[in-house]
């Protein structure tokens, strides 16, 4: 049975009905940067077929981006200007292997926290701007996010300035505990002392954006904008299901069923994010 249960080998049976076994047959590999598979319609994309904004040809699925590439086809070009690294998170909890977490992390995604923060000018307007990205821990929000989110919120107040932040979570950053819940209380507090100042804020909602980021800033925007088809909510269709004991309709938490249910304003392509948020922007009294 050996033979069987060994998944390397190749079992084959000669005309003669002997068993031999053979190596793998060696399948031609393709370089992953050169195809990516649309996780909706399952199609092979040639990655050039994506383009900047990433979207794709067949089924117009926004593929998750990073913050680097999300810069890229948002803002002004060269006007960011990076604010608040270098903040390190205290690991509260000890919590195993978290700080090797972190270190490996950075290394893959070249940021050095889940949430990018800065300045910047998108179509002209001056902006405080923070781009979380799920490919840091799930976007999880620690004490280092929180932290940064509410200096940017004290730097817009303190320059008048609006914000637009571009949410994505997974939800809380499970190995600092509640230290990571008071995040969204702190974040809020220093939401409401802008709004206060009578300043614009603007979040836009990517795939996924879920947990104590939407129970909080992703959800306090003057106005809220949805990428297509982002999942958006608090916790996950099996722990609602479980605990309402119903079954969900197939598109809850889909931005447009948001949308619908007035939680969302607008449903925003990709491609037209710069220009919508570029007018809000100057609408909302950026620079003539
Ligand atoms: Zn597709």
């Amino acid at each position: 049975m050996a033979l069987f249960n060994n998944k390397n080998k190749y079992i084959r049976i000669t005309p003669n009905n002997s068993i031999y076994q053979s190596t793998p047959r060696e399948t031609p590999e393709v370089p992953d940067e050169l195809f990516a598979k649309c996780p909706a319609c399952k199609h092979m994309i040639y990655q050039k077929d994506l383009g900047l904004a990433k979207i794709c040809p067949k089924c117009s699925y926004n593929f998750r981006i990073s913050a680097q590439e999300r810069l890229a086809i948002t803002v002004d070009e060269d006007s960011f200007e990076e604010l608040f690294t270098g903040i390190e998170t205290k690991d509260p909890l000890h919590f195993p292997g978290y700080k090797e977490k972190l270190a490996k992390t950075r290394e893959k995604t070249g940021l050095d926290e889940a949430v990018l923060t800065g300045k910047a000018l998108i179509k002209g307007q001056k902006v405080a701007l923070a781009i979380m990205d799920s490919h840091f821990i799930m976007a999880s929000m620690g004490t280092v996010v929180g932290e940064k989110i509410t200096r940017l919120f004290e730097l817009a107040i303190h320059e008048k300035l609006p914000v637009v932040i571009f949410t994505a979570s997974g939800g809380a950053r499970m190995q600092e505990g509640i230290m990571s819940l008071m995040q969204m209380a702190k974040v809020s507090a220093a939401v409401k002392k802008h709004s206060n100042q009578g300043l614009f804020y603007l979040t836009v909602l990517t795939d996924p954006t879920t947990g104590g980021v939407t129970a909080s800033f992703a959800m306090e925007g003057d106005i809220i904008i949805s990428e297509p088809q982002a999942l958006v909510g608090f916790a996950g269709r099996r722990v609602i299901e479980t605990t309402v004991r119903e079954n969900l309709p197939e598109d809850f938490q889909k931005a447009e069923f948001l949308l619908e249910h007035g939680f969302v304003d607008s449903i925003v392509k990709r491609t037209e994010l710069p220009e919508v948020i570029g007018k809000l922007l100057a609408f909302h009294g950026g620079e003539k």
